[in-house]
């Protein structure tokens, strides 16, 4: 970087070593990050591609009310989706709170009081377990009688094939792959690894229902799980697809039958996707799609960078520095509760909203342990924006993701060395 830039980050509060390490690991990065631009300029096609293929239009934008019946903007938008993830239907909505409603909606429209949800991937991201029942929770799947099977992955992180064939049985309706790591320690899945997982499956049941829980993933590779025989994906419009500028929402693509099901359960029955008023949001719904496979790209590069800086210093870094990425989070253990502290801190004070405030661990509901978040979102929650969390507990892992730009995400995590530093936790 030239003089002036660095002297701009001298200013802002970076240490000068982690500015020269930063120099070295980005010349390092180079021919990486050219990859990733590659997936980005296929990704951005096919969402242009989607978008004039189904005449996108500004009438698109306009705001409905009430009832939302007729909502072209809506049902465009969904057949947008539709088109992107290659699937026969899509349910893309505000009315989808979160992406745990995504997947809520998509288990519960689809499974009947008898029938039998499996997870061949091991335990599903916390905020399920109460989804599930997995802890007892009022409203869950388990009140309504349907039971819940789990084969863990092996020790090497492989699929426990001849358990999976084990645990199906006549009642298992509905087999859910959770495509990213989430909080968990595994590998993230690779969308050709969860094709051959579908497939095995398929082998097994021809007619079982096949969930990809999608969130952190779109956009990491050229193709999606519906490409490689997923029944349905899943995921959160302020994660990746939103692209940081949907305010809101969650998306479901897949199969006519399966949607129609969310769409029962997402309204009601008869109701279904005809109603629901977008009130204006349409707009920043095409326009973030539009955005999404740019912004999916700097989180990336940011997730590398912060691999690369983090090991640097010591640290054991979860996806490593050099594997092939499949989702945008970054995990680094850093073993103690006050590295973990003191990681978040600075990457809140490198936020363009809230950088004034130091977050603190706090009870949050859905998960077991106080966890720390740092978050200076335009969008509250926003995950594809620069943010991090970590439980607090053993081993002490902060997780690491989102960035707006790539700039922004390589300030937050030179900030966040840098507060290390300050600290008196690394030393250079
Ligand atoms: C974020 C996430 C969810 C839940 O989404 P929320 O919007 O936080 O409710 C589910 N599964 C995975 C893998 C996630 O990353």
């Amino acid at each position: 970087m030239n003089e002036t830039t660095r002297q701009m980050y001298i200013k802002m509060g970076i240490d000068e070593k982690i500015l020269n390490l930063s120099d070295t690991i980005l010349d390092r990065l180079k021919e990486r990050f050219e990859k990733i631009d590659e997936i980005t300029q296929y990704n951005q096609l096919k969402v242009l591609g989607a978008m004039q293929d189904n005449k996108v239009s500004d009438v698109h934008f306009l705001a409905t009310t009430g009832y939302g019946y007729n909502d072209l903007g809506r049902d465009t938008l969904e057949e947008v989706y539709a088109a992107i993830f290659h699937t026969q239907a899509a349910l893309v909505r505000p009315q989808i709170m979160c992406g745990t409603h995504a997947l809520n909606i998509a288990l519960s429209g689809n499974l009947r009081p008898g029938d039998e949800l499996l997870s061949p991937v091991g335990k599903p991201y916390d905020s399920l377990e109460e989804v599930i029942g997995i802890r007892p929770s009022r409203g869950s799947l388990a009140e309504y009688g349907v039971t819940y099977r789990q084969v863990d992955l092996l020790d090497d992180g492989s699929f426990d094939y001849d358990g999976i064939k084990e645990a199906i049985n006549e009642r298992t309706k509905l087999i859910t792959i959770q495509r990213s790591k989430g909080y968990a320690t595994r590998p993230t899945l690779s969308v050709n690894q969860i094709g051959e997982l579908i497939s095995f499956c398929k082998s097994v049941k021809p007619d079982v229902i096949c969930m990809v829980d999608n969130c952190y993933g779109e956009f990491v590779e050229t193709i999606e799980p519906c490409d490689v025989g997923a029944d349905m994906c899943v995921g959160s419009l302020i994660k990746n697809p939103g692209g940081g500028l949907a305010p809101v929402g969650g998306y479901i693509a897949g199969t006519t039958e399966c949607i129609e099901n969310c769409a029962a359960r997402l309204s009601c029955p008869g109701l279904g996707a005809e109603v629901g008023a977008t009130l204006g949001l349409n707009q920043q719904f095409f326009q973030g799609l539009f955005m999404a496979p740019q912004i999916v790209n700097g989180a990336l590069k940011g997730a590398i960078f912060a691999a690369n800086l983090y090991e640097e210093l010591g640290y054991s870094c979860f996806p490593d520095k050099d594997v092939t990425r499949h989702d945008i989070i970054q995990a680094i253990t850093l073993g103690s509760s006050d590295a973990v502290i003191s990681f978040c801190k600075g990457i809140q004070a490198a936020a363009p909203v809230d950088s004034h405030v130091a977050p603190e661990p706090w009870a949050m509901p859905g998960y077991n342990s106080d966890v720390i978040m740092a978050a200076g979102a335009f969008i509250q929650g926003s995950s594809i924006e620069l943010s991090a969390d970590a439980p607090i507990c053993e081993p002490y892992t902060v997780y690491f993701q989102g960035g707006l730009t790539f700039n922004h995400s390589h300030f937050g995590i030179l900030k966040s060395a840098t507060n290390l530093l300050n600290d008196g936790i690394i030393s250079l």
